[in-house]
């Protein structure tokens, strides 16, 4: 198995991206924590985990909150000694132009996607660095490489960050043998995504895609799985784009 004896924590993990690659991970032999707001959800993958035979614990947690990322990793390193990956993927988007939209909006977009992974890094790299290895895998978008009128601003630019925020990362920890690299999903059918089965909104969005459809939440885990592993083992500071050749345009 491809993540044998490793432990990994996902924030986000409760639904859609996050939660396939809990149960990609857990399937490939890893023991997981899922960090997340949506109780119900976060309980079910967990159940769904156990029940294929898999090692899944559920953290309810606000990734906005310092605290709260150092009781859930906590919650890693007492259940299961050590933590391996950290895949920062909890994330929004909202809508709406940069005229339109309140400064609370573009706060609370920014406090989730930007902030909510400083804090994970904070939380993961003293066991990272103690163990002397560790995955890093920062959730970005296509919209992390390249602008657009279909996202709302805060949120590519939120998503650009993660771009920037894991480069130096990697240049900072690599010395220490820990990797860190940013995952681009492209338009991918999700719960937060849920308007790709909108006729409209498909009919904007799959012009942009050169494969001509969109993307399943199981495509990106894959992706995932590679950095996670220990075949990605000379791979940090990369960016990762699983977006049917949106950005080969
Ligand atoms: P989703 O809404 O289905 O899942 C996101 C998860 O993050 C949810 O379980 C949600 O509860 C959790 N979350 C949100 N705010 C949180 C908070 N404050 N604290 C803890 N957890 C919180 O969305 P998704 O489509 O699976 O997106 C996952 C990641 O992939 C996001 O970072 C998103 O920006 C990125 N992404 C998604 C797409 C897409 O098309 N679906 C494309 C590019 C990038």
């Amino acid at each position: 198995m491809r993540l044998e004896r490793k432990v990994a924590f996902i924030s986000g993990g409760a639904r859609g991206i996050g939660a396939a690659i809990a149960k990609l991970f857990a399937s490939e032999g890893a023991s997981v924590v899922i960090g997340d707001i949506l109780e119900r959800d976060g309980i079910a993958t967990e159940a769904r985990i156990q029940e294929a035979g898999g090692e899944a614990r559920f953290v309810h947690m606000d990734v906005r909150s310092e605290s709260q990322w150092r009781h859930a990793i906590g919650t890693a390193i007492s259940r299961y000694g050590k933590l391996d990956v950290l895949v920062n993927n909890a994330g929004i988007s909202r809508s709406g132009s940069v005229e339109e939209m309140p400064v609370q909006t573009w706060d609370e977009v920014m406090s989730i996607n930007n902030r909510g992974m400083f804090f994970g890094v904070k939380a993961a790299m003293p066991h990272m660095r103690t163990a002397g290895r560790g995955s890093i895998i920062n959730v970005s978008s296509q919209f992390g490489v390249v602008g657009t009128d279909i996202a709302d601003p805060a949120y590519v630019a939120s998503k650009g960050a993660v771009t920037l925020f894991t480069k130096a990362l990697a240049v900072t920890y690599a010395k220490e043998n820990i990797r860190v690299n940013s995952l681009h999903p492209g338009p991918i059918k999700t719960p937060a995504n849920d308007n790709l089965s909108d006729p409209e909104r498909l009919s904007r969005v799959l012009p942009l895609v050169p494969m001509g459809r969109v993307g399943e939440a199981e495509e990106v885990a894959y992706a995932a799985l590679y950095l996670a592993s220990d075949e990605s083992s000379f791979v940090t500071g990369a960016e990762l784009l699983v977006d049917g050749g949106w950005t080969a345009i």
